[in-house]
């Protein structure tokens, strides 16, 4: 079982011509209301992809509730962990404007209950599972005790980046960053790494004592970098297929959800990155997060070609 703790949002994705400034009122385009969250959707992403997946979050107890948790309810995500708050769901209102340049705006509401106590009251659910997958949308401490309460493998996402016990970052195997969040990383580990390269950060962070790095790179790909049993590095680069995107929002969630499918099936860590890489791509060319997740019925083999 993959057991994912983590942030549930409603989207509220507005589509108008340019931002207001302060004090205008403008008519906008359109708004769809949409499930997101980090932790909802790295889970529907590892469960469309056929990993047995829990998500233990938070939702209120108001009208964007049932939306926020309509692609985990799709996808089967097991829900038993769910806690609820009185008071609002999380919600992100994303404003995008006709060059794509969004303003966004979280409140995290119900997430903002997530932590240690709310994590704690799911310790059986946290302990059974062989993977934990962990993001930076739930307070501090709520991290910490989803940490501290794993007995499998432990991933950590940290997006965003929250300053966290260093011995949490450096237990995660693997840390998931991309580049910016991978200098965020060094610089709370106190590590400078030998230059500003791709593979310098990844060497870096292993060098802060980290277990295992996965660093996502856009349209390149992503670096793995793993401790040898000699106690030296490694550093794989795993491409990503050359797609059109259209849409990148999500993309790393749906990395992130389906490198966790692949390590629970027993990949290893840079098979799992090469697999992971195939399905970010994919969500690059469809509109959303959630929306534009493969399955593994429907896409794998399209996914394959790559
Ligand atoms: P984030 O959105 O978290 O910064 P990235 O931009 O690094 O994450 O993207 C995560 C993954 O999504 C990449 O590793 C890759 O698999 C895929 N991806 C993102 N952008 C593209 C693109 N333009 N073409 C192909 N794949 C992409």
């Amino acid at each position: 079982l993959t057991v994912v703790v983590g942030s549930i949002n409603a989207d509220l994705l507005i589509r108008l011509d340019r931002h207001p400034n302060p004090g205008e009122t403008l008519l906008g385009d359109s708004m769809a209301v949409l499930p997101g969250g980090k932790g909802a959707n790295q889970a529907v992403a590892a469960a469309q992809l056929g990993a047995a997946t829990a998500l233990v979050g938070a939702v209120g107890n108001d009208a964007y509730a049932d939306i926020a948790l309509s692609g985990l309810r799709a996808a089967g995500v097991n829900l038993t962990g769910l806690v609820h708050p009185d008071g609002s769901t999380g919600v992100a209102l994303v404003e995008v404007d006709r060059h794509g340049e969004n303003t966004i705006v979280v409140i995290p509401g119900a997430n903002g209950t997530m932590g240690r106590a709310a994590v704690e009251s799911q310790r059986e659910l946290i302990a059974s599972a062989e993977i934990v997958l962990l993001q930076g949308e739930i307070p501090r401490d709520g991290i910490e005790a989803a940490a501290a309460l794993a007995t499998g493998r432990v991933m950590l996402n940290l997006a965003p980046v929250v300053e966290l016990d260093p011995a949490v970052v450096r237990a995660a195997d693997p840390l998931v960053v991309n580049e910016h969040e991978a200098e965020l990383a060094l610089s709370g580990l106190a590590v400078r790494p030998a230059g500003t390269a791709h593979e310098d950060l990844v060497r870096g962070l292993l060098d802060a004592g980290v277990r295992s790095v996965v660093m996502t790179v856009g349209a390149a790909g992503a670096l793995v970098g793993e401790t040898t049993d000699d106690g030296g590095a490694s550093v794989t680069v795993v491409p990503a297929p050359k797609v059109r995107a259209v849409d990148t929002t999500g993309a790393g969630d749906a990395f992130t959800g389906a490198l966790a499918a692949a390590l629970s099936r027993g990949e290893d860590l840079v098979e799992a990155a090469r697999f992971a890489a195939r399905v970010g791509a994919f969500a690059v060319q469809a509109a959303g997060a959630q929306p534009s997740y493969p399955t593994l019925a429907d896409e794998l083999p399209a996914i394959r070609q790559g």
